[in-house]
């Protein structure tokens, strides 16, 4: 699909939408039903938006339109294509297939679902369907359900702020096997947020998380020891736990221990170390790393300047967002 044709989809879905808003009055009744082609809700044998005719669905593997539970040309089960289709990158793609499995009672749709209503994504923002869509999840034992609405108590996204509900939800995912979790009860803890401040504990949540696969919480774990919180800074033992998280896939640890040894801060500077770090972070998508990868290549730092590989790192940080990439994607080109 070319850009043009993917924008002008784009707009008819936004109006679309401002013509059927979904709000948490609208419950869908029995006869209504979601279009799998625009997700317009609407009733009758076809949509009145698009024409497509109800239950029709475009396979997600070789897109033949089917009326069967099966893809008449690859086999591929609907259910099957619609779960594909509902967690594409793609929101035009996604957002029918979310709409529609949502409706079926699938919890994962419904918290996927959930993040349109509260980013207003090709749906009017609604916070409180979004809130209402992840507590029907979570009642139905979702685990990750739990995690998204601590998330939203605690930043106050769709309902007011409220540190205690949203420690009841972390507390809820951890004991349901969501390492992420961790991080946000040892984040609480740290800052005598809904709790006493209590560093051992926050401490205690870091190791548990990070054992459970959180790396991330082994950063936080590092961090508590490199800043000594409640204790002697102690800035060894943060360094294995920096590598413990880099290890484990923790971008933002691969870049932190990439600048560390670029600039020789608390440990012996080693620019090839740094730079190993920074291309590990990058792979990993941190765009501070890409900009330090571009910026070496500009001036010889640890490498050999190199004008081209310097502008392809900067063209792969602006395109992961860094807007002040652009900046030096200019200079380089006019050079
Ligand atoms: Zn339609
Ligand atoms: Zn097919």
């Amino acid at each position: 699909m070319n850009r043009k044709t993917w924008i002008s989809l784009l707009l008819a879905a936004v109006f679309l939408c401002s013509l059927f808003p979904a709000s948490a009055e609208e419950i869908p009744a029995e006869d209504t039903w979601f279009c799998l082609l625009c997700g317009s809700e609407t009733g009758g044998d076809a949509c009145p938006f698009c024409g497509v005719i109800r239950e029709a669905w475009d396979c997600a593997s070789c897109g033949t339109r089917n009326l069967s539970d099966a893809c008449r040309s690859c086999g591929l089960g609907r259910t099957d294509s619609l779960r594909q289709r509902a967690f594409s990158p793609e929101p035009l793609r996604a957002y029918p297939a979310l709409r529609f499995l949502a409706k079926q009672g699938d919890p994962e749709a419904m918290c996927a679902l959930a993040d349109y209503y509260t980013r207003g994504l090709l749906a009017p923002q609604d916070p409180e369907q979004a809130v209402a869509l992840c507590t029907q999840a979570c009642d139905e034992g979702y685990a990750p359900a739990s995690l998204q609405l601590g998330k939203m108590y605690d930043a106050g996204t769709g309902v007011e702020k409220d540190p205690f509900r949203a420690m009841e939800y972390f507390q809820r995912a951890a004991d349901l096997g969501i390492p992420e979790a961790y991080w946000y009860l040892g984040s609480y803890y740290e800052e005598g947020i809904a709790v006493s401040r209590d560093y051992q504990k926050a401490r205690e949540m870091f190791t548990k998380g990070g054992e459970s696969g959180d790396p991330d919480c082994w950063m936080s774990l590092a961090y508590s020891y490199a800043s000594g919180k409640g204790m002697e800074r102690d800035f060894a033992t943060a360094l294995t736990w920096y590598e413990k998280a880099a290890e484990g896939g923790s971008a933002m640890a691969c870049d932190y221990l990439g600048w560390l040894y670029m600039t020789g801060d608390m440990v012996p500077a080693d620019t090839e170390k740094g730079l190993e770090y920074y291309r590990k972070a990058a792979a990993l998508g941190n765009a501070r790393s890409m900009m330090a990868l571009g910026y070496a290549y500009l001036k010889g730092q640890g490498v050999e300047a190199d004008p081209s590989a310097a502008l392809s790192w900067y063209e792969q940080a602006a395109i992961a967002g860094r807007t002040d990439a652009l900046h030096f994607i200019a200079e380089l080109k006019n050079n």
